[in-house]
């Protein structure tokens, strides 16, 4: 008999995979896992082409191609104005290799982390394989903001770090300067680490400003900053991601790395560096067709009835069922909507451990705007046969 870790006995597939798949299987419109429709960008496609064809096939460093690491010091430098160095950054396959690499080199067994809910579904399942206990601090819709009370409570002898992802997904919010301050001066009282998940920090609109934990008083030195270039170019099968660290942790945390995938295909690390070597404007005409499908989707929901919550961040709209006059859970209108509408979405409650709201529909607006159109249609009628 063999026997499974605990962790993984009876695990499903994540909400992401199990509602592509059923998109796939009923030729839904697939507004469920985040990735963009339409071809990539010719200047990220040209420059791998370009690596794969004229550079090294071969492994790359470990710890990412040096060129690459200096880039994204430098990315964060103009971007963000963090003073980083080559030793503080190392490449991953993904920001879900780098949480992985981040827990199991950080957790030692019996810790407690702190997890912020909802949360991205890798982090309690990774930090429990690590040996660590999630303990959940449950944000509220529609502004999910972070309080200090209910942080410190959660506090207690055995905590040793907290995961922090901002901007939010699924909620599309991003953290105040205040609310950042405020956790970063209980990681500093408290001596914990902070894993800060910033993937969605180049996906932000409405001219709200991203900062990194990592810049706040007293966190230099007690934060992993995650960064992902599936979400900066809208690349999200690249599986291009990093983090950065002081130089110390950053080298224990590539020693997990190491042995986790060891390195990251070197034509597309090529392709990443040319890619954030990029100017201001690249970005800012890539985040403003970003912004008009997100506009164009809200209004949309909006004409057909729908309550939209705030957003401020990422590909993601989230609709608030109960207001919108729809008497199912999101996870009964989701598994619904993908067979009997026809739309796939990602009910945000799977994104919750334990009790947490469960009328909150989350819908990704990176697609064609006819597509859309299609599938506020399709939605409405299906809420309408619901009645
Ligand atoms: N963290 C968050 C909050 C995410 O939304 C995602 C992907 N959507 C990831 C991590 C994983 O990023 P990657 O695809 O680079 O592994
Ligand atoms: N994070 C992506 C999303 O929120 C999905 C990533 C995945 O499928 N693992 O849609």
């Amino acid at each position: 008999m063999t026997d499974i870790h605990p962790v993984y006995a009876a695990m499903a597939p994540t909400i992401f995979e199990h509602m592509s798949a059923l998109a796939r299987e009923h030729g839904a419109i697939n507004l469920g896992q985040g990735f963009p429709d339409g071809p990539a960008h010719p200047d990220m496609l040209d420059a791998a082409a370009r690596a794969l064809a004229e550079r090294s096939n071969q492994y790359p460093p470990a710890f990412g191609l040096p060129e690459l690491r200096d880039t994204i010091a430098a990315f964060y430098a103009r971007r963000q104005g963090l003073s980083l160095t080559r030793e503080q950054v190392v490449v991953t396959s993904g920001a879900t290799e780098a949480l992985a690499a981040a827990l199991l080199a950080l957790v030692t067994p019996g810790d407690e982390v702190l997890l912020f809910q909802p949360a991205y579904d890798s982090y309690a399942p990774m930090v429990r394989r690590a040996g660590g206990v999630p303990v959940s601090v449950p944000l509220s819709p529609p502004h999910w903001r972070y309080e200090a009370a209910p942080i410190a409570a959660a506090i207690t002898p055995r905590t040793r770090l907290l995961m922090l992802n901002d901007p939010l997904n699924p909620a599309g919010t991003v953290a105040s300067g205040a609310e950042l301050a405020m956790i970063a001066d209980l990681c500093v009282r408290h001596d914990l680490t902070a894993i800060c998940d910033e993937v969605w920090e180049d996906v932000c609109f409405d001219g709200v400003p991203h900062r990194s934990l990592l810049s706040m008083p007293g966190m230099a030195r007690r934060a992993v900053k995650i960064g992902s270039a599936g979400k900066i170019f809208g690349l999200t099968g690249w599986k291009v991601g990093w983090f950065c660290a002081a130089p110390d942790i950053a080298q224990a945390l590539g020693r997990a790395h190491q042995f986790l995938t060891f390195t990251t295909p070197p034509a597309l690390q090529w392709a990443v560096a040319e890619g954030l070597g990029k100017p201001d404007d690249w970005f800012a005409d890539q985040r403003a067709a970003w912004a008009a499908s997100r506009r164009h989707l809200a209004d949309a929901l909006q004409r057909a009835g729908f309550t939209v919550l705030p957003n401020a961040a990422t590909w993601f709209l989230c609709i608030d069922l109960a207001a919108s006059g729809i008497a199912l859970t999101d996870r009964d209108f989701s598994e619904r909507a993908v067979r009997e509408a026809g739309v796939a979405s990602i009910p945000v409650s799977a994104l919750f451990e334990g009790d947490g709201p469960r009328h909150i529909l989350r819908l990704c607006f990176a697609k064609d705007h006819k597509i859309l159109d299609e599938a506020v249609a399709r939605l409405a009628a299906f809420r309408a046969t619901l009645a």
